[in-house]
């Protein structure tokens, strides 16, 4: 479902992703661990068009984000939680990115619902703590129903009923066949979550293993 080749993003002399590729399978959760500065976030930015690589592919389903045409029914993303309008109530947030690509206002109601946000939702996103944005940044990636999830770092400030939320939703949504890619810096986040985990360090594939590989190993 998504397809990474050769993907490579230099900043000037630094550089970010280094020849990373992989494939992502549906009704899979995978994990993408490295510590910070590894490439995780670049990677994700990436697949989402929101940057361009210096050289290599990355690709949803066979397109560049780019050519797809209804983008967040392909693929939903939380990439920066604070990036949300500080002004805006989250409702007003998700209302303007259901109409942007023509998805049901009811989806709106259904993401808040699922996400637990329904009554925050009509506060001001500027006064959400960590926890919520996340739970916001995460309604909006499921408004499109989209066919894969990618989360970069979705537990940061969350509490252990927050965690113990998004463990339970990614694994649902693996499980509706959907293709999950989860970023984080800590295993212990990843142990019970992922299927598979993709180890990244210096914008380089470090590991690539079935989580039941790891947990077994020495
Ligand atoms: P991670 O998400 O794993 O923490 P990032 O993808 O954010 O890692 O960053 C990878 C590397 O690329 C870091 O060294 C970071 O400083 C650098 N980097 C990321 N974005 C930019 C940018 N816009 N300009 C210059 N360097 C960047
Ligand atoms: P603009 O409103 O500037 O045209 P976009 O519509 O491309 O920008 O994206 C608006 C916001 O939604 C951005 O913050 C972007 O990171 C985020 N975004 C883009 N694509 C997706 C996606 N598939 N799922 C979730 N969020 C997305």
């Amino acid at each position: 479902m998504i397809e990474l080749r050769n993907l490579t993003k230099r900043y000037g002399d630094k550089t970010a992703v280094d020849e990373l590729s992989l494939t992502l399978e549906p009704g899979t959760v995978t994990g993408f661990l490295g510590p910070n500065g590894a490439g995780k976030s670049t990677t994700m930015r990436l697949i989402l068009g929101l940057d361009a690589p210096t050289s290599g592919t990355a690709t949803i389903g066979g397109r560049r984000y780019a050519d797809l045409r209804r983008p967040l029914r392909t693929i939903g993303a939380l990439l920066d939680a604070k990036a949300v309008h500080p002004g805006r109530t989250g409702r007003d947030h998700l209302r303007a990115m259901a109409r942007s690509q023509d998805l049901p206002a009811r989806r709106v109601a259904e993401v808040l619902e699922l996400t637990g946000m329904t009554a925050a939702a009509r506060r001001r996103a500027g006064t959400y703590s960590l926890g919520m944005s996340q739970r916001l940044g995460i309604a909006g990636a499921l408004l499109g129903d989209p066919r894969v999830l990618m989360l970069d770092e979705p537990v940061n400030g969350l509490d252990p009923d927050g965690v113990r939320w998004i463990r339970t939703l990614l694994r649902g949504l693996a499980a509706e066949g959907r293709t999950v890619f989860v970023s984080s810096h800590l295993m212990s986040e990843m142990e019970q979550t992922a299927d598979r985990l993709i180890v990244l360090g210096r914008g380089r594939l470090v590991a690539d293993e079935p989580m039941s590989a790891l947990l077994t190993a020495g």
